[in-house]
């Protein structure tokens, strides 16, 4: 079976009280796994719906493979949809093998004799194996969405929408799930469309990075790219985490005044006077070479945690509103706790306070709410 291309264009929702997207535009490749991100409420799930068929679109256009599908109904749209309510699509009636079968029997492609087989395959990989003969009413909330996930990628459609499938697992059967929708993907090649608030997921499992924010598109491309190249604010802090400095433009080229200090920065950006300066946590070291490093601010541990293969110190830092976060490879300890931290100018992210978004209504209290 082939993968199946997406073209979303200017395609706006609008429900009585709110607008849930703003003029999307949307290249799903075949064959990747494109991951939508962004927090709740911004539109994700409406933009899946209507790519289902599920909800009409107030403007604009769908197409799948250069077909237009817009106005085709969702039964004749042939994609495999794991919807965030499961608990309404799983069959009360049937066992966790028979609502697996049924989507299988649906499938003309699938030989009768493998079905068995199959459905043994795919309850493994969710890890239901051992509640096939049980009905949905039985199982936790975790274990109906992993038969959901299972049901639809049994029928091994060429394009599958998925939202938010693993939201409701702990965090171990989330890796572990992760894992095997790569190993799936990969040997089927198919299409997947993926949403999901949860940042460090989307850029584990993407091949392709969408990044929404209030029913607009906020930015594209791969994870390394989105994660070292944001292109607003809104995106440096909602995708992975960054220290959040305030400062203005002093009119020197790269030069960026604040409270805690003079900043230097490769690409001042642009925009207005008054901007904020993003810097990623791993980009800070601790008690630098001041001669080697572009950037040094003074500051006092707060705290200190051994997280796996990685430290992290909480620094406050005078005249810098949030505690500074700075995460080093390692078991790290420092003697002191008066301490100078210091990064360089090609890691120090500016924007105006007019980009921080390309929600225009996306203010800076915004930006300091986001994983605050
Ligand atoms: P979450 O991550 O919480 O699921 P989301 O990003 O998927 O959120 P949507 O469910 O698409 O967001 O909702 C976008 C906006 O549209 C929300 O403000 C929501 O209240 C509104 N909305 C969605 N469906 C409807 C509906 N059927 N009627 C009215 N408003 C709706």
């Amino acid at each position: 079976m082939a993968a199946r291309s997406v073209r979303v264009a200017e395609l706006s929702k609008s429900f009585e009280a709110e607008t849930a997207l703003h003029g999307i535009d949307l290249d799903v490749s075949p064959g990747d796994i494109t991951v939508v991100v962004g927090p709740s409420g911004c539109g994700k799930s409406t933009l899946l719906k209507c790519i289902a068929g599920l909800v009409d679109p107030s403007e604009g256009s769908i197409q799948f493979d250069g077909t237009d599908v817009t106005d085709r109904r969702p039964a004749d749209r042939d994609l495999g949809f794991v919807f965030q309510e499961f608990e309404d699509t799983l069959f009360a009636h049937m066992t966790v093998r028979e609502n697996v079968r049924v989507g299988l029997e649906q499938q003309s492609s699938v030989d009768a004799a493998d079905i068995e087989t199959r459905i043994d395959d795919i309850l493994e990989m969710v890890a239901v194996s051992d509640l096939g003969d049980d009905y949905p009413e039985n199982l936790s909330g975790g274990q109906q969405q992993r038969v959901e996930l299972a049901r639809q990628l049994a029928r091994d459609c060429d394009l599958v929408l998925l939202d938010d499938p693993l939201a409701d697992l702990d965090y171990k059967l989330q890796k572990r799930m992760e894992l095997e929708l790569h190993r799936r993907h990969a040997a089927s090649n198919n299409t997947y469309l993926y949403v999901t608030h949860n940042q460090t997921q989307a850029l584990e499992l993407a091949d392709e990075l969408v990044v929404m924010n209030a029913g607009r598109i906020e930015q594209v491309g791969t994870p390394a790219s989105v994660y070292h190249d944001p292109e607003t604010a809104f995106v440096g802090r909602f995708v992975g985490d960054s220290n959040m400095i305030e400062g203005v433009r002093d009119g020197t080229e790269g030069a960026i005044s604040t409270d805690a200090g003079e900043l230097v920065a490769a690409d001042a950006g642009a925009g207005s006077e008054e901007v904020v300066v993003l810097v990623r946590p791993e980009e800070i070291e601790l008690q630098p070479d001041p001669d080697a490093v572009d950037n040094t601010l003074e500051g006092r541990v707060q705290g200190r945690t051994f997280i796996g293969d990685e430290t992290e110190f909480i620094v406050s830092v005078p005249g810098i509103e949030d505690t500074v976060l700075v995460r080093l490879p390692g078991s790290v300890t420092v003697d002191a706790d008066e301490v100078t931290i210091g990064w360089d100018a090609d890691a120090t992210l500016v924007y105006g306070l007019d980009e921080l978004s390309v929600d225009p209504d996306f203010a800076l209290a915004d930006l300091r709410e986001l994983y605050s």
